[in-house]
């Protein structure tokens, strides 16, 4: 990091904020210029918040050289990390798709579903119990009950299943998932991150809608730093100027994530969209853009779904894309899950 003073920069105070930073353990270089004095820190600054350092009324600025996450940053380990859950692998050239309906609605529908996007070679079977709605007025899922019927949908199919959480006292709820979904509207919701990094279940992170990616990968480091290493990230679009689509694929942010960290990165191009009929093209973009899976919503009546009708696909209509999945992954060097 460095710190840029003021001309005008008493050196009484910048030699009390030079201590302050020594006493945090941190190396000083001083540069000397003729219009500026600086300072580079070399040491461990991702403690460091540049507005309190700017709030001293003898720096002009603050810069960051180094990134402030330091347990996903790929620097630091090279490698693509492969989360494991429910005995499926995602990342380090494993790909897979996760697919089911925007909400769990009776057992019939969940096992329905399942059995058909099991059989099309889904890895995965995604389905809200709890529902993160706009309206209080909406259907808000079948809670604890929901669990339980993705859990019995598993029994019947062998699928693993990925369901959001929204509150980290319902963790104990979700002890039969096999992996845990943050959704966008808890991105930042830090006490529900530090809590699922006390626990062990894989968690899959979606970003916010309108995050940066650092912010997001903040997020991520969040639950590394509580012990839990099984994350991987999912680009869901973010809020921009444009109203055709529910939200604008940051298309861009698959590759530049995973230049910047060695988690795996899919994408759900059914929220990105709204749309069911743009699920194709968007799902083939994040295949050619180097996305480790996808997330797809699936229901057998998408008319009268409870929630996210119009970018559901049906089964016969998810089936016949998985063909071309299949076909996209495996010309992009990657393996079916
Ligand atoms: C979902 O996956 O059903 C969901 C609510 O997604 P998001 O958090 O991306 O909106
Ligand atoms: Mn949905």
């Amino acid at each position: 990091m460095i710190v840029i003073f003021k001309n005008s920069a008493q050196p009484e105070k910048i030699r009390r904020l030079c201590s302050e930073f020594e006493a945090q353990g941190l190396e000083i270089h001083k540069i000397e210029g003729r219009r500026a004095n600086w300072i580079g820190l070399i040491g461990d600054t991702s403690g460091l918040d540049p507005d309190l350092i700017r709030a001293h009324d003898c720096v002009e600025d603050v810069k960051r050289i180094s990134e402030p996450y330091k347990k996903v940053n790929r620097k630091f380990c090279p490698n693509d990390t492969v989360v494991c859950a429910g005995g499926r692998k995602i990342g380090g050239g494993h790909f897979a798709v996760m697919a089911g309906p925007c909400s769990v609605e009776s057992e019939a529908q969940i096992t329905g579903i399942a059995e058909s996007v099991g059989k099309s070679g889904a890895a995965f079977l995604r389905g809200g119990a709890f529902k993160p709605r706009t309206s209080p007025y909406a259907f808000q899922g079948m809670r604890a009950e929901g669990l339980e019927l993705l859990c019995r949908a598993r029994e019947k199919t062998g699928l693993p299943v990925v369901t959001e959480i929204m509150n980290p006292a319902h963790i104990p709820l979700f002890a039969g998932v096999d992996m845990i979904q943050v959704g966008a509207r808890n991105m930042q919701n830090f006490e529900l991150l530090k809590a699922l990094g006390r626990q062990k279940t894989p968690v899959l992170l979606k970003r916010g809608l309108a995050n940066t990616l650092e912010e997001f990968l903040m997020s991520a480091e969040y639950i590394l730093a509580g012990g839990n290493e099984n994350v991987v990230l999912c680009e869901r679009g973010i809020r921009t100027f444009e109203p055709s689509t529910r939200n604008t694929l940051d298309i861009s942010a698959v590759p530049m994530l995973k230049s910047k960290t060695h988690l795996p990165v899919i994408v759900d191009p059914s929220h990105a969209a709204g749309l069911s009929w743009m699920v194709e093209p968007l799902a083939m973009a994040a295949i050619a853009a180097g996305a480790d899976g996808l997330m797809i919503e699936v229901h057998n009546d998408p008319p009268h779904a409870k929630s996210d009708g119009a970018q559901s696909l049906t089964p016969a209509q998810f089936d016949e894309l998985m063909k071309k999945i299949g076909a996209a992954v495996q010309f992009f060097g990657k393996a079916m899950e």
